[in-house]
């Protein structure tokens, strides 16, 4: 008898089996496919390899402001595939070293659950005294006409291109859907994405988006937003995708199409109802704040459970799920898990958006620093974006939104302010080291209070 079995080994269910083994439990993990789940295999880090391709490439071409000239160009997909495989494979036997040194037992195998104690894996009874479920989450298909593999695609599927295709058509202006925008412009596609919503990426608060779309533009992305998709057809090469926008039809030539409209729960041929397991209405497990499902003993982390879908938000979860099953009460400070969109320029969030605060009726005050008055960003040759501050009534930050250079990594400080709950004047007295980028988190803070030393006083 186990004391955990942990079924689906991404960032949520390995973090989560460490984490058992070091409380001393018992623990298996199944897997039916490669350890690292999404985010190692088809996810976060195959995405951010290619990021940092498409990086590469701008630096070049922007190489004439830092008075360098460089010859001619060629990208290499192939090439960049490789590599990405490459980084890919080193973090998956990476978990599978990591899992074994903490004597995790791993069993590679689709896990059927037969009752709340009782899995099966491939004709092997595994009992066990608690379940973890972290089967993460699969594409959501829009329901369009018939999907041809070939051309239409999905971003697992994109992912493993060895060509760059002339023109690339997105369905969806999320998270997704525009780093692989970004990505694909880089690499020489003619990208176009088509949103329904009226703004870019319509979960953050909305500023972002609408500051990102102008960069985008920049680089030539075409993008169309309120646009609903009705077909794509192919009756001859290429494809045509056929929407209705804001000002009548659009049809956009494209070589390729990725669909990028959201992910659902994972949830097949696990038994859930079987076991009388509540699920939402999407089909994500319902679980309370220690990650408990109804079923006593049974609990759930991750994409699974929808929210944050976010991959240390599912390590986050699995963290304190194995904790509550130790009996230290454990809870996860949703109020704080940072976003980060990896597009040029990065994007990163943590707490309230404006949106979020206005229909909580939330009082609250903005404060905001331009990265074009910032000296390592000039110096970068970055000053696109801006750093926006919320404080509440009481002047504690209670959210952060970043478009800029290195937003992802700047986030992590606005994710201890809003996390600790951190009020304006207490951020003022902690210096920032010069000449950094934080330095504009510095002044939106201050800017709150109207008290931003590099910032002109409002004219009287
Ligand atoms: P998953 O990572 O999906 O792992 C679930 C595992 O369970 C899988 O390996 C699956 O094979 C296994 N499994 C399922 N059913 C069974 C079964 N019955 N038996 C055995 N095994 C089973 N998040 C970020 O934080 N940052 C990013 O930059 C980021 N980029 C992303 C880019 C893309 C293109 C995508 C698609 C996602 C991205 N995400 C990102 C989201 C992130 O990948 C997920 O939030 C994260 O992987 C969820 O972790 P998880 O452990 O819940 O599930």
């Amino acid at each position: 008898m186990k004391d955990l079995v942990i079924v689906g080994g991404g960032p949520g269910g390995y973090t989560a089996a460490i984490r058992a083994r070091q409380l001393g439990m018992e623990t298996a993990l199944i897997e039916k496919d490669h350890l690292g789940g999404t985010c190692l295999n088809r996810g976060c880090i195959p995405t951010k390899t290619y990021c940092q391709n498409a990086a590469v490439l701008r630096h070049i071409h922007n190489s004439q402001e830092f008075n360098i000239e460089v010859g001619q160009v060629r990208f290499d997909m192939a090439g960049a595939r490789q590599r990405k495989d490459n980084v890919v494979t080193r973090l998956v036997s990476g978990v599978e070293k990591l899992l074994k040194d903490h004597g995790v037992e791993k069993i590679k195998g689709r896990a059927v659950l037969l009752d709340k104690n009782t899995v099966l894996v491939d004709g092997q009874i595994i009992q066990t005294r608690n379940l973890l479920i972290a089967t993460g989450s699969i594409h959501a298909l829009p329901p369009l006409p018939v999907l041809d593999p070939e051309m239409v695609v999905n971003s697992d599927q994109l992912l493993e291109l060895i060509e760059v295709p002339a023109r690339l058509a997105i369905i969806g202006g999320g998270v997704v859907g525009l780093e692989f925008a970004g990505i694909f412009s880089a690499f020489g596609s003619q990208v176009t994405v088509l949103e329904y919503q009226p703004e870019l990426l319509p979960a953050m608060d909305l500023e972002l988006g609408k500051r990102l779309r102008v960069f985008m533009k920049k680089q030539k992305i075409i993008i169309h937003t309120g646009t609903v998709v009705e077909r794509i057809e192919s009756p001859y090469s290429p494809w045509q995708v056929t929407a209705t926008g804001k000002y009548g039809a659009i049809h956009v030539q494209a070589d390729r199409v990725l669909i990028a409209t959201g992910r659902k729960a994972y949830t097949d041929g696990l038994n859930l109802h079987q076991l009388g397991i509540v699920t939402d209405d999407r089909g994500f497990i319902r679980v309370d704040r220690h990650m408990a499902t109804n079923i006593e003993g049974v609990y759930a982390i991750g994409d699974v459970t929808g929210g944050a879908m976010l991959a240390h938000a599912a390590s986050a979860e699995g963290v304190a799920a194995v904790e509550n099953m130790a009996g230290i009460m454990a809870t996860v400070p949703y109020h704080a898990i940072p976003a980060c969109v990896f597009t040029s320029p990065e994007i990163a969030s943590v707490g309230l958006s404006e949106e979020e605060a206005k229909s909580g009726r939330i009082a609250f005050r903005t404060g905001k620093c331009q990265f074009a008055g910032n000296g390592k960003a000039l110096a970068m040759g970055e000053p696109d974006g801006m750093i926006k501050v919320l404080a509440d009534q009481e002047d504690s930050i209670i959210g952060v939104h970043i478009i800029g250079p290195h937003a992802s990594d700047l986030i992590m400080e606005g994710t201890l302010l809003v996390q600790n709950r951190m009020k304006v004047h207490e951020v003022a007295g902690i210096i920032h080291p010069h000449p950094t980028l934080s330095e504009a988190l510095l002044e939106a803070v201050l800017d709150v209070k109207g008290e931003a030393i590099h910032l002109s006083p409002p004219r009287r």
